[in-house]
């Protein structure tokens, strides 16, 4: 850590480790913190000097305007280490640029560039025993900001709270998903809040999720609101068709989050000379395309799981199962992101962040 780092991030270390009380073959997803977290108070207009302390609960007021208007946002973004030891983030500059398009659509104030990576680098060292190797395991990050100012007139606060924390993370579902396209309910609308990682957005996705998943369906795929007819995301991943053997995925816009994993898939696609279409898809197009035969494969794609390949969907009734494919896309570009992630391939197009 520079010296100028060190004056800049106030630094509490915690007196024990908890880690030997974790069991990192048996992780559940997002339950176990590591011993620090990141915590930058805006007020006064400014962002204050960022402090780092244990992991705590903290005290906020009832009244703080989080719990009554939901102006908070959130990222998600990983830490590797490969087999030397050397501790790695993907794309971290993508996860920046995102929160803080997020906060402007939220009226919360834009967190400083400097602010942001110096905290993860500093916290990825404290918690550095926390990210075990190999591919597979990863500590997952949550950059999130809340709106904590004391007062519940309905307009933006004047004093949030940019917090870090991070928990250790294996694969996210390993199995195959079952999925429902949605036909009564929405993520997102024109003009609306899609697009950002806003707390909303999810709490908003547990009920209908719910009910799908009392069908027999973990994930939702959503469809435009206005017509049903076009497939755009799943709840936290971005989503993939594959046609015979072309890939098709749905362009961002202020109803889709613009994913990391999405961009990279497209990206990797093009070096491995697999044709990869971005435009509108159709819920018919695929109906057809399961019909006769050309559906290969669907898939998700976002941080947490990577890809998640899907092995169903529902619609209007009808069931179609998909049948895994041989040399599957999934497989492929699953592979080749950690393998990229965990520095055990070339990184060409200088994705990997590392911690030094
Ligand atoms: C986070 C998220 C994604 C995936 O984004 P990544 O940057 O790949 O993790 C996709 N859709 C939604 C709605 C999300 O919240």
């Amino acid at each position: 850590m520079s010296t100028d780092t060190a004056n800049r991030i106030h630094i509490e270390k915690a007196t024990t480790s908890k880690i030997s009380q974790v069991d990192f073959n048996n992780l559940m997803f997002g339950r176990v913190f590591t011993d620090h977290m990141f915590v930058c108070d805006f007020k006064d207009g400014k962002w204050q000097k960022p402090q780092i302390m244990p992991y705590q609960a903290m005290t906020i007021e009832p009244s703080a305007r989080v719990f009554h208007y939901g102006q908070a946002v959130f990222e998600g973004m990983k830490a590797y280490k490969d087999e030397d030891g050397k501790t790695f983030l993907f794309r971290p500059q993508q996860n920046f640029e995102r929160i803080n398009k997020s906060s402007a659509r939220m009226a919360i104030p834009e967190f400083p560039q400097n602010y942001f990576f110096e905290g993860l680098e500093a916290l990825l060292k404290l918690d550095n025993e926390w990210i075990k190797p190999g591919v597979g395991s990863s500590l997952y990050l949550r950059p999130f900001v809340i709106a904590t100012e004391p007062a519940i007139s309905a307009s933006p606060a004047n004093e949030y709270r940019f917090m870090i924390i991070c928990s250790p993370a294996k694969a996210y579902y390993n199995e195959p998903v079952r999925v429902l396209i949605a036909e009564k309910y929405s993520r997102s609308a024109d003009g609306g809040v899609g697009f950002a990682k806003a707390a909303g957005n999810y709490g908003a996705q547990f009920f209908p999720t719910s009910l799908a998943q009392k069908k027999g369906f973990q994930q939702i795929i959503w469809t435009d609101a206005s017509t049903h007819d076009y497939l755009e995301e799943a709840g936290t991943m971005n989503i993939f068709f594959r046609i015979n053997d072309k890939l098709i995925t749905a362009p961002t816009n202020d109803r889709i989050l613009d994913g990391v994993t999405r961009k990279s898939v497209i990206q990797l696609a093009e070096d491995l000379g697999i044709d990869c279409e971005v435009r509108q898809i159709t819920v018919k197009e695929i109906k057809e395309a399961a019909k006769d035969g050309s559906l290969k494969e669907i898939f998700g794609a976002g941080t947490a799981a990577v890809i998640s390949p899907v092995s169903a969907f529902e619609h209007a009734g009808d069931v179609f199962e998909i049948t895994a494919a041989d040399k599957s896309y999934a497989q492929l570009f699953k592979s080749t992101l950690l393998n990229i992630q965990h520095n055990l391939s070339e990184d060409k197009h200088g994705w990997r962040h590392e911690i030094k």
